[in-house]
């Protein structure tokens, strides 16, 4: 089977729907929990891009 379930890019959990994300310079990360976004932002905060205002 092959399944394209994405990865929480801080723990590794299945994510279901990729509701917490951060565009980075490497690309989109997605995060099981706004906890795991959170952390990921606090280590990462270099790789992060400025989200621009989104409608
Ligand atoms: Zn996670």
């Amino acid at each position: 089977m092959t399944d394209t379930k994405k990865l929480c890019d801080l723990c590794g959990l299945i994510v279901e729907t990729p509701t917490y994300t951060w565009k980075t310079k490497e690309g989109i990360k997605v995060f099981c929990c706004e906890g795991c976004k959170g952390i990921y932002q606090l280590l990462n905060e270099d790789d992060i891009l400025p989200e621009p205002d989104q409608n």
